[in-house]
């Protein structure tokens, strides 16, 4: 009965093929958030019911399915595992959710709903986004009670249903069961490593808002030898509003995108940690915001993109004018950025810039907001020294890159954040061949055992 015990109960689970085959199962559920069609949002409704609450149950949670308050969302499940009222209580959560499936985009031989092994690779959509990842934490959590026989903390779980459509209803949910979600910590997986084979653990997110730019000049298109030199062109119009909200390297040119938080604390925390790499694409050293580290143009700025953009029919293109021009664009945003004045700060700046024309149109989507708990926090201090203990390294982040629906378990629910990623950069989330590392997993398996053993050793409640 030690920690070396609930260590090697985690890694018999994956050695033995448990992971593996669990995964299989979680991913065989089609549970796309985007896609419309009823039978998806069934297949969400499933995966809770089937797929997580009899394993929960098992392990003597006690759980209760919640409708989605907003009729975009899908289901939720709340849990609760309680062992005594002076234990530490931790809250985790996952989403069971997906982006869609891209049937027919993956490489030859790979299918988005189910598993197939590659040397280390285990691909399917979900996989590292975030099947694995809550997978990971459930199985680890039952390796510790397993060994012990009880965790030694009380726990609380939420799984989501919507995270990929920007966790529509969280909000509301967590204000309304606030009772039942309140804990000392949220300790929870979601997004890559920074590097495949050493632990990272980050305290907060970026925020992120979607929205169109969209040019329409006429009804309709006209033939370009008629009309051209006569009709305005919207594609063009469009680039030239695009090329005033960052310069030729994508330096942010739009004032009040330009965050004033990236402090010397924060600097410190990111100095020398590797964003280039590992098995995603290479850097363009030329790229963003020139007096800034890689590290700090990721984790300490914001970043404006352009998602897709078109203008007539480029399947086909017709010698005409075409009427309209639309780019879908995204930024990316740390705290310090006002979230509500994103779209009112881009008003002003293409009005000024003379693109009046130009509409910006929000998606109907939620946006999440940006988050941070500083690295010296007690609980960073206690999981990154439980991660350390178990792997020997870490990656410390005060912020993911990437964005969460973070600021419901800071501002509503009030928590400290502790997230500690299971995937890796080159994993391919939210595009065909998503895939996970198997040694990553069966580490994380590990790793997340030993900082369940030890929450439940020390009875650390973060004072
Ligand atoms: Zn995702």
């Amino acid at each position: 009965m030690t920690r070396e015990t609930a260590l090697a109960k985690a890694t018999q689970y994956f050695e033995t093929g448990g992971f593996q085959s669990d995964l299989a199962r979680l991913v065989s559920y089609r549970s796309e958030s985007q896609n419309p069609n009823p039978a998806a949002q069934a297949e969400s409704l499933r995966y809770l019911t089937e797929a997580m609450q009899p394993r929960l149950e098992a392990m003597g949670f006690t759980c209760e399915l919640i409708d989605n308050p907003d009729p975009k969302g899908g289901p939720l499940l709340l849990g609760e595992r309680h062992e005594g009222a002076d234990l530490p209580t931790i809250l985790t959560y996952g989403h069971g959710d997906t982006v869609l499936g891209q049937e027919g985009m993956w490489r030859e031989g790979l299918e988005p709903w189910e598993i197939t092994e590659e040397g280390d690779r285990l691909y399917g959509r979900g996989t590292a986004d975030n099947k694995s990842q809550h997978l990971i934490n459930i199985a680890a959590l039952e390796s510790v009670l397993a060994t012990r026989g009880s965790l030694g903390f009380n726990t609380r779980i939420v799984l989501e249903m919507s995270e990929e459509v920007g966790s529509v209803g969280l909000p509301e949910v967590f204000q309304t069961h606030k009772d039942r979600l309140t804990a000392d910590v949220l300790i929870a997986s979601d997004g890559p490593r920074l590097q495949p084979d050493v632990p990272t653990m980050f305290m907060g997110s970026r925020g992120g808002t979607n929205f169109d730019l969209v040019v329409e000049t006429h009804e309709g298109a006209h033939h370009s030898g008629n009309w051209g030199g006569l009709l305005a062109d919207p594609a063009m119009i469009l680039a030239h509003a695009l090329a005033c909200i960052t310069d030729v390297r994508g330096q942010i040119k739009v004032p009040e995108w330009r965050p004033d938080s990236l402090t010397d604390t924060v600097r410190d925390a990111l100095r020398d940690l590797p964003v280039a790499g590992g098995d995603g694409p290479e850097v363009n050293p030329d790229w963003g915001e020139e007096s800034l580290t890689p590290a700090e143009r990721a984790f300490g700025w914001n970043s404006f993109a352009v998602l897709a953009m078109v203008s007539g029919v480029p399947e086909a293109p017709v010698n005409a004018i075409s009427g309209w021009a639309r780019a879908t664009c995204q930024l990316r945003f740390v705290v310090g950025t006002d979230p509500e004045n994103v779209l009112p700060a881009l008003r002003r700046h293409l009005d000024a810039h003379g693109f009046e024309q130009v509409q910006i149109r929000q998606h109907d989507r939620g946006f999440f907001a940006a988050t941070r708990l500083d690295p010296t926090h007690p609980w960073a201090q206690f999981v990154g020294a439980s991660i350390r203990e178990t792997a020997g390294d870490l990656h410390v982040l005060p912020n993911l890159a990437g964005s969460l629906p973070n600021d419901s378990f800071t501002d509503i629910l009030g928590l400290p954040t502790i997230w500690v990623p299971h995937s890796y950069r080159g994993c391919s989330q939210h595009a065909p061949n998503e895939h996970v590392l198997k040694p990553v997993c069966r580490d994380a398996l590990r790793v997340m055992a030993g900082v369940f053993w030890d929450i439940g050793a020390s009875g650390f409640r973060g004072g």
